[in-house]
């Protein structure tokens, strides 16, 4: 605990879980204010899509940094920590406490003291250097060796598939003529405020049911003319001039947008194409909700170390005023107060699995958990093949153990089984057939 640091409260977890709840229920039992870190709604316009909190249930709480930015603009993490930063600030300025509240996760990025520099210059290679790129920008063995000669620590940590990842370190290194590895190192991940964390967590199985239910009540408060709206500032804009490029930024970005391309495209008529946007929307705010949980697990908790998150279970909604709103209230009263808040639960004992605390302990000893993200080590699964058809490589003990009792290692144990006995069989019926056959030709030699 460091008290001449401000203090400020970040809400994270998936979609759906209630975060936007929460941080105005704490904003207005502690004179606070929010400020959005969730990269969609910071646009204007596209309120129902994006998932703002409607205005009428805000508690009459300022919301900073949230539909401001004009659709043509795009956004990204850099501005994302100066404006966080200046807003924090400001915050404080007026002895109210800024909670920053979204599901960007990587956001959070701009809390650190580390420095974040997205920007990678090509005027710095040399020529063999931008030769070599051309040449195998899309040929992952090359690259992953190419890595490996640079900077094996860092191409230890990824797999030799991971084409952008492995391409990107190598960019790194030819820009800045530092090892990755290096840089890594030497971030700073100590955090620029006295910072408490609530993770707001819902079961999988309801939080799918309620993600669903979720995109249909978009479709009841008029989603539908946003997704026309967005399309006519799409064709006016003339995204579709550089479709694959102008989708990977900005407001296109957007789950619920992209997947009604056709739909649009046909003249909105056809029932079944509408329907089949839907579906493939439902499908992507699930496994969205899955890859925020799976950067709050493997990327945040070692950076921050665990230390000052708290999970709150907001599973059972009829519960949520002892689960989360009141478990938040009074952790966050002490941490406000200044007082010890290590006496308080991390997890609530049936959400204890979500925090490793083996791995935490770990972390204790190392002062940059990056050194132990580096330090992993990989596994070669026997049974499963990847999509080349060579045997699976897991980066990880924690991941492989994970794969392990997974479906997708069950299933291609069950089917290496299957194959097994099948091999077994068919030689047994050919050992078969040869031995008849033999005794046949025995037969006809007497
Ligand atoms: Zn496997």
């Amino acid at each position: 605990m460091n008290k001449t640091k401000q203090k400020i409260i970040v809400i994270l977890g998936s979609t759906a879980t209630g975060k936007s709840d929460i941080s105005i229920q704490l904003a207005t039992k502690f004179n606070g204010e929010i400020i959005n870190s969730d990269s969609m709604q910071i646009y204007k316009d596209v309120d129902i899509v994006s998932n703002k909190h409607p205005m009428e249930e805000r508690n009459g709480i300022p919301h900073h940094l949230m539909d401001f930015l004009p659709l043509t603009e795009s956004y990204n993490l850099k501005l994302f920590e100066k404006q966080c930063n200046e807003k924090i600030n400001e915050i404080h300025s007026r002895s109210k406490l800024p909670i920053v509240v979204g599901g960007t996760h990587y956001y959070l990025q701009a809390l650190f003291n580390k420095c974040i520099n997205e920007t990678i210059s090509k005027e710095n290679w040399t020529s063999e250097q931008k030769l070599f790129i051309k040449e195998n920008e899309f040929n992952p063995s090359k690259l992953y060796e190419e890595l490996n000669k640079i900077d094996p620590l860092m191409a230890n940590k990824w797999h030799p598939n991971d084409n952008k990842r492995v391409l990107r370190m190598i960019e790194i290194y030819y820009s800045t003529g530092n090892k990755p590895s290096d840089i890594y190192l030497s971030q700073d991940l100590s955090l620029r405020y006295d910072t408490l964390f609530f993770w707001v967590y819902s079961d999988a199985e309801i939080l799918n049911q309620r993600l669903d239910s979720r995109v249909d009540k978009m479709f009841d408060n008029g989603a539908t003319e946003e997704v026309q709206f967005l399309y006519k500032k799409f064709k006016e804009y003339k995204i579709d001039e550089d479709l694959e490029e102008n989708m990977k930024s900005g407001i296109w970005q957007v789950i619920g947008f992209r997947e009604f391309l056709p739909w649009l495209e046909s003249g909105c008529t056809d029932k079944k194409l509408f329907e089949e946007g839907k579906t493939i929307m439902k499908t992507k705010t699930r496994q969205y909700a899955k890859k925020q949980i799976k950067w709050i697990k493997n990327t945040l908790i070692p950076d921050i170390k665990g230390e000052n998150m708290f999970i709150l279970d907001a599973s059972d909604l009829k519960e949520w005023s002892d689960n989360v709103e009141d478990r938040a209230a009074c952790i966050a009263k002490n941490f406000l107060e200044g007082n010890d808040i290590t006496k308080f639960n991390k997890s609530p004992e049936r959400l204890s699995n979500l925090l490793d605390f083996s791995a935490l302990k770990n972390l204790e000893n190392v002062s940059n958990p990056i050194e132990l993200k580096l330090n992993q080590d990989k596994f070669v699964c026997e049974n499963c093949k990847d999509k080349n058809g060579k045997n699976l490589i897991i980066v990880g003990e924690d991941t492989y153990k994970l794969h392990l009792s997974g479906r997708k290692h069950k299933q291609g144990l069950h089917y290496m089984t299957k194959r097994m006995k099948f091999e077994n069989w068919k030689k047994e019926q050919e050992n078969k057939t040869k031995k008849e056959w033999i005794e046949k030709e025995t037969l006809n030699d007497l």
